[in-house]
């Protein structure tokens, strides 16, 4: 039977690391905010942005939102990121996305000062990461390498697939499994062959979108399969990109969803808060 990697319990041990490294800091007089900036009120932007509230108060931080109105100018929006970036009280910058489609987004995320921009988007932070220099990683991928190390999941030699080239999740995700000493395969919608080049893989990470759209036959018996996915079905079921009851009997380890990867985006989102709190105070 496979082993389920548990995204929540791992979640629950980072935050709690990171609760008792911000009761220290506290201690010394240092209160870490995250600022959160959200345009328009999509039900499921106003989930995710309360989410990153609530976790900000569990661990004992301090969150700032900022809510403008779905017409809100670009200007004013660049404008709320400036005062951001001065404000010594405020050591991480989050813009909900997506914005609307007048917004230019690469502005929005160019205008975070990148110490302060625990999504890890910036180019600056993007390029650090590719080149293996210091910088604040896109947090779910990050999120994924810590199910590894945690789970005791070797990944060093092994041939990784990761589906999906996103700059949010499949290129910084390829690009940390590289880190790791991956062989690493990217593949994408024009990809040929894509069943038989995941039947390759020693470790699948699927970011595709598509629900339920990994089978059996992309799977390499004893793999490790990471789903990145969520989607909600009908019924308000959640599920991944991969179809976990056909895949699971023939895998070594997986992640599920709900409860996989999912709980660790937020938890490395906390810990990007952390670490900007460390590099503003020199810590
Ligand atoms: P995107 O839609 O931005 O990217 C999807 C990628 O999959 C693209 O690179 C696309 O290729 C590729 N793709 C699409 N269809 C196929 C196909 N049939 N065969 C091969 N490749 C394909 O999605 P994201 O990267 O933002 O997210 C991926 C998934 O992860 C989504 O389900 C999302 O909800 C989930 N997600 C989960 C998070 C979490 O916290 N667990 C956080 C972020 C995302 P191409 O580039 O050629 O178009």
């Amino acid at each position: 039977m496979a082993k389920l990697i548990d995204g929540k319990a791992i979640a629950q041990e980072i935050k709690d690391e990171l609760m008792q490294e911000i009761a220290s800091m506290k201690e010394r007089g240092i209160e870490g905010a995250l600022a959160v900036i959200q345009v328009g009120s999509d039900p499921a932007s106003t989930v995710y942005v309360s989410n990153k509230k609530k976790a900000c108060e569990a661990l004992g931080l301090r969150s700032e939102s900022c809510e403008f109105p779905e017409d809100v100018t670009e200007e004013a929006l660049l404008k709320k990121i400036h005062e951001y970036n001065h404000n010594p009280r405020i050591d991480g910058i989050l813009v909900q996305l997506p914005l609307p489609s007048h917004i230019d987004e690469k502005k929005v995320i160019d205008a975070i000062e990148p110490t302060k921009d625990v999504d890890g988007f910036h180019p600056l932070n993007v390029g650090a990461l590719l080149i293996g220099e210091k910088g604040l990683i896109s947090c779910t991928p990050a999120g994924v390498i810590e199910l590894f190390k945690r789970s005791g999941i070797e990944i060093a030699g092994k041939h990784c697939v990761v589906i999906g080239r996103s700059n949010i999740v499949g290129k910084p995700m390829a690009v940390l499994m590289l880190r790791e000493n991956a062989t690493v395969t990217i593949a994408h919608s024009k990809t040929k062959n894509l069943e038989q080049i995941c039947r390759n893989a020693d470790i699948l990470i699927a970011a595709v979108g598509k629900p339920k759209m990994i089978k059996a036959s992309y799977i390499k018996e004893g793999a490790v399969v990471i789903d990145v996915g969520i989607h909600r079905l009908e019924g308000k079921k959640l599920c991944g990109d991969v179809d976990f009851d056909e895949v699971e009997p023939l895998v070594s380890a997986i992640t599920p969803v709900p409860g996989g990867v999912g709980p660790m985006t937020i938890a490395m989102l906390m810990n990007n808060v952390v670490l900007a709190m460390k590099e503003h105070y020199g810590l």
